[in-house]
């Protein structure tokens, strides 16, 4: 063969190779026009019954030389390829997608940028249990010139016989904290019919773990002007995460705070598994701020803080820590919350994290 001839095939060879090129991109616009077309009806992304007639209609035309098997390996991936970019246009199309909306969320809690830059730090007790045990902690928070306050005033508890709160009067105790000491509070709330009421009480809706995917709860969080601090289910995937997220702004409220509260994993070192890793993929996904809860995750108040610093090192918007001023006599979660001074202690470490700015 002379080099001549090579050249031509090479030639060729190179031509197909773009028809080719061309025809598999012309193909995966089809296949994207398919999707949308599906989106509007309801109807399922994969349709194994169809695949499997296309399959047989390319192997019943295959004159070779490659083998059957060759060509159904070869048309199975430029299938699966069609899928998933119907998936990854799906993905895009999330209202709380960073592909949607390319900016930084920023939400404001009476005068705190949450999600600006510079870490926000949510301190307070598990459970609200009395004004002066909630005051004591809002003195000590304002002391250090923060502004954002926790507290439990209904607390979803795994056994029936513990401690479930105090309702509405522990709503109208962290008002009057709040307004007191001109802070900002933070308090879950498990039941959508309650939600109306909250918003004459709080600045930040909590949904815990345990509702992550109480859907409707999500709707009501959803329908309402108040910032929802929306934490990641016990077993939740970062996905499920984020389409929990999706139902709270779907309903038209984008104030929406995510925070990872560690998973249950097969560890018993720590209560749950804080995943840390969550933080920059929920940052590259979505334009939702983030926060890490360094208690419930960890359920160790020694790790609080080397917890804490590697949240904000990972690139969190903020962290949630619990605070009682006598722990040991606490309705829930006595095991774990700091007392004032070691929240005195942790807060003068943290400051010294070169991720917190005077
Ligand atoms: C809480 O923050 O009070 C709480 C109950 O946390 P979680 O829902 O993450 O368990
Ligand atoms: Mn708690």
């Amino acid at each position: 063969m002379s080099n001549n001839q090579l050249e031509q095939l090479r030639k060729k060879v190179e031509e197909q190779n773009l028809q080719i090129l061309q025809l598999i991109n012309e193909r995966a616009k089809t296949v994207q026009e398919i999707g949308r077309v599906k989106e509007t009806q309801g109807v399922n992304r994969y349709d194994p019954v169809r695949e499997r007639q296309m399959l047989n209609q390319i192997i019943e035309n295959n004159n070779g030389p490659f083998e059957d098997s060759t060509i159904l390996h070869l048309f199975k991936q430029i299938f699966k390829a069609g899928l998933e970019l119907q998936q990854d246009d799906h993905r895009k199309a999330l209202l709380v997608s960073r592909k949607k909306k390319s900016e930084d969320t920023v939400i404001d809690l009476r005068g705190e940028l949450v999600g600006a830059g510079s870490p926000s730090l949510v301190f307070g007790p598990c459970s609200v249990e009395s004004y002066e045990q909630v005051a004591a902690v809002a003195a000590s928070v304002k002391a250090k010139g923060l502004k954002l306050l926790r507290g439990g005033a209904y607390k979803p508890r795994t056994s029936p016989y513990d401690f479930q709160g105090l309702g509405v009067e522990g709503l109208k105790i962290l008002k009057q904290v709040a307004d007191e000491y001109d802070l900002a509070v933070i308090s879950e709330i498990v039941t959508p019919t309650d939600i109306e009421t909250a918003l004459d009480y709080i600045d930040v809706i909590q949904i815990g773990a345990r509702n992550m995917q109480n859907f409707e709860l999500l709707k009501a969080a959803g329908a309402v002007n108040k910032p929802v601090l929306l934490k990641r289910g016990l077993s939740a995937t970062i996905e499920e995460f984020i389409n929990a997220a999706e139902y709270i702004m779907s309903q038209g409220n984008g104030q929406i705070i995510l925070c990872e509260r560690g998973i249950r994993t097969y560890e018993k070192a720590t209560r749950n598994t804080l995943d840390i890793s969550a933080v920059p993929i929920l940052k590259q996904e979505t334009h939702l701020p983030v926060m890490v809860d360094v208690t419930h995750s960890t359920g160790r108040r020694d790790l609080l803080l080397p917890c804490a610093k590697a949240a904000l090192a990972i690139g969190a918007d903020g962290v949630m820590a619990e605070v009682h001023p006598d722990p040991a006599v606490a309705l829930s979660d006595s095991a774990q919350q700091m007392d004032l001074k070691q929240f005195d202690e942790f807060y003068n470490e943290i400051q010294k994290s070169v991720f917190i700015k005077a």
